[in-house]
């Protein structure tokens, strides 16, 4: 895979500094029932990191302690490590919203029996990546029989209440383009989604977020192979809304990726951008972070990070214009 760091590191993008946190983002790790080709993290069935219990309790003891107010769980396939539900249960028990980013295939998989009611019964969230909702757009981005399976397992979310009208059971389908170009207003694409999906399966969900494609990582490296990266990158930056800047997502979040290291957002934790203790400069951990103020240390920015602020915004939550 080409690197685009060297591309990307010398950046005029604006200063960005954190105010408090809310958000905790959370990878537990890189198992995975599937194994698709753009896969970010390059997560699968085979691999072997996995968050594991001292880590786990570190995030309950921010939880507890801290001003975050909603867990965002990824992966890999989150449902997958061990201590899921565990986890989820002890961070509900204390109020916390819980949202699942699940890839919709894992609630049907044998021995995953039952996740869905689960998820249900503890209200969390659900965010499911859906990039399309033509078929063939799916099955080649996600393996063969992807879509059929996604399509079920809608059905049984719905069933159990997520995505209807006055439910608390929110269900988010989240869209990001195949190619170089900017994601379409999510507005829109919504509609399109709702009526396309609930004519052919009579599926209904709250919302779709449109999830802007970053230079970085699998995508990234692709676009320098095809010779498309500067365009692209002249797309992001030509795109570039000011206004886009007050909503950033690295502003109240954090993300920590399977061993308890700390970044700005996922995008930098691809990147490999630690944040370092303020004082000795080591990696910040999981467990420094009661012990350690970050309000007001600025976000590590690159180029990448016009990813963010063109067009209509980005982030994990969407659009944010
Ligand atoms: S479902 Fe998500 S985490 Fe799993 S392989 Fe596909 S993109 Fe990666
Ligand atoms: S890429 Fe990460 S650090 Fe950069 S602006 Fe977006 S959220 Fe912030």
């Amino acid at each position: 895979m080409r690197d685009t760091w060297p591309l990307l590191k010398t950046t005029d993008f604006p200063e960005v500094t954190r105010n408090a946190l809310e958000i905790l983002q959370v990878n537990l790790g890189y198992l995975c029932n599937q194994s698709c080709l753009h896969c970010h993290v390059a997560a699968g069935p085979t691999r072997k990191e996995l968050m594991e219990r001292e880590n786990i309790q570190h995030i309950l003891g921010v939880l507890s302690r801290s001003s975050v107010h909603t867990l965002d769980l990824t992966g890999g396939a989150p449902e997958m490590n061990p201590m899921f539900r565990e986890l989820v249960v002890a961070a509900r028990e204390r109020d916390i919203t819980v949202i699942d980013r699940c890839n919709l295939t894992i609630l049907l998989e044998p021995g995953f029996e039952g996740t869905a009611e689960f998820l249900a019964d503890n209200e969390v969230q659900i965010v499911a990546s859906l990039p399309c909702y033509i078929e063939d757009n799916v099955d080649g981005q996600r393996g063969k029989g992807v879509y059929q399976k996604s399509m079920q397992a809608l059905q049984r979310l719905n069933q159990l209440g997520y995505g209807k009208d006055g439910s608390k059971l929110t269900l988010t389908l989240v869209y990001n383009p195949t190619g170089p170009y900017l994601p379409p207003s999510q507005q829109a694409l919504e509609q399109d989604y709702k009526k396309f999906l609930a004519e052919k399966f009579e599926i209904e969900f709250n919302q779709l977020f449109t999830i802007t494609n970053m230079p970085i990582a699998r995508f990234g490296s692709t676009l320098i192979s095809k010779g498309e990266f500067e365009n692209y990158m002249n797309l992001l930056k030509d795109s570039f809304s000011v206004a886009n800047l007050q909503g950033l997502m690295c502003i109240n979040q954090l993300s920590i990726d399977w061993q308890g290291f700390v970044y700005d957002c996922d995008f930098n934790q691809m990147l490999n951008l630690n944040i370092r203790h303020p004082e000795n400069q080591r990696k910040l951990h999981i467990s420094d972070i009661l012990k350690t103020s970050l309000e007001k240390i600025p976000v590590l920015i690159a180029d990448h990070c016009y990813g963010c602020t063109a067009g209509q915004g980005s982030s994990c939550g969407g659009a944010l214009a």
